[in-house]
């Protein structure tokens, strides 16, 4: 099993719903660890160039939109197989059908205010923690 990091974000409905030391408790009751942690406002240009792999998806504007209405928490998590056990802690992009006992079936609201971001490759890990932190801000926990 290697040994990897992945982005998550507690995103504003979330947020707004003070909801960020639930998911964190979830976190790191798994065993993954934070690596790197930073809260923020993310502007429409910070949002669409997180999200620039979905720009022709119809709900691309929305979703922007979504991202920028309030504060986030980013966050670089670490640990054995981090970027699938974060995936699965999450659950299913739909909140209406995550599995019983995931953070999307019972923190989500929608399927776009679903509470939480997972990377979901090592690829896509590696670009969406370098476009938050820098490499010094990251810290091996391991
Ligand atoms: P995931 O976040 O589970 O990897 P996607 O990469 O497919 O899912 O989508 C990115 C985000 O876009 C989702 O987490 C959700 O906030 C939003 N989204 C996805 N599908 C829809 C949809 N059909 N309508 C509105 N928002 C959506």
């Amino acid at each position: 099993m290697a040994r990897e990091r992945t982005l998550a974000i507690v995103k504003p409905d979330a947020v707004k719903r003070n909801l960020i030391g639930e998911v964190i408790r979830r976190i790191e009751q798994s065993g993954l660890q934070v690596a790197a942690a930073r809260f923020l406002q993310l502007s429409r240009a910070d949002a669409e160039g997180f999200y620039a792999v979905h720009k022709e998806r119809p709900f691309f504007a929305s979703l922007v939109g979504y991202m920028c209405s309030g504060p986030v928490m980013v966050m670089a998590l670490e640990g054995d197989d981090a970027i699938k056990r974060w995936r699965d802690l999450m659950g299913a992009t739909d909140p209406a059908k995550a599995a019983p006992g995931t953070i999307r079936k019972d923190l989500g609201q929608s399927v776009e205010a679903n509470a939480t971001h997972g990377s979901d490759a090592p690829e896509t890990a590696a670009v969406e923690i370098a476009y938050f932190f820098r490499t010094i801000e990251v810290v091996a926990r391991g």
